[in-house]
């Protein structure tokens, strides 16, 4: 935005009406991603936003979202489900089974009856991804730690590319919201 303010103090140039317009709107929008990005990063005691909150710049995931269309909708629910995650928690009804719960991603990763199904395909999901072992310390974890451990696993990225597709799609599976 500044280069076109420089620009009109320099030659009286101003761009038209609708293109001032959304300048301005991007400005914004980058300024209020930003602030997001910090507030995020700020709160996150799990380290579950390293894959997907840059400073700066938008979400790696929004990238991914922009190369593959179609994975819009997995990316949106993995941010939308971090965002959920780290931010301040209040009381919340599940929609699913009607349970009180404070917080509803942790509800539905580990204990919403009705996403039993769903939870089992993420843990043998898992089971393949990391083997025995791993997936034996993981058992260990408490509900939190758990979820922070599969936020930080299917948000690992290579080239645009979800290292972890099949645990990814899982994992979305039951934290989709419509
Ligand atoms: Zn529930």
């Amino acid at each position: 935005m500044l280069v076109y303010l420089q620009a009109y103090l320099e030659d009286g140039q101003f761009p038209p009406r609708r293109q001032w317009k959304s300048i301005v709107g991007r400005s914004v929008e980058r300024r209020a991603r930003d602030d997001i990005s910090r507030r995020l990063q700020a709160s996150d005691q799990w380290g579950v936003t390293v894959n997907v909150v840059e400073r700066d710049d938008c979400s790696p995931l929004w990238r991914v979202a922009k190369d593959n269309p179609r994975l819009l909708g997995v990316c949106k629910t993995i941010l939308n489900s971090i965002g959920n995650f780290v931010s301040r928690q209040f009381i919340q009804v599940c929609e699913l089974c009607n349970v009180l719960t404070e917080n509803l991603t942790v509800h539905k990763m580990c204990h919403c009856h009705v996403l039993e199904r769903r939870r089992r395909c993420v843990w043998t999901c898992l089971y393949e991804c990391v083997g025995p072992k791993e997936y034996g310390g993981f058992t260990q974890l408490n509900d939190l730690e758990q979820c922070a451990y599969l936020f930080r696993l299917i948000t690992e990225l290579n080239d645009l590319q979800f290292v972890y597709f099949a645990l990814c799609k899982a994992v979305v599976k039951v934290l989709y919201i419509k």
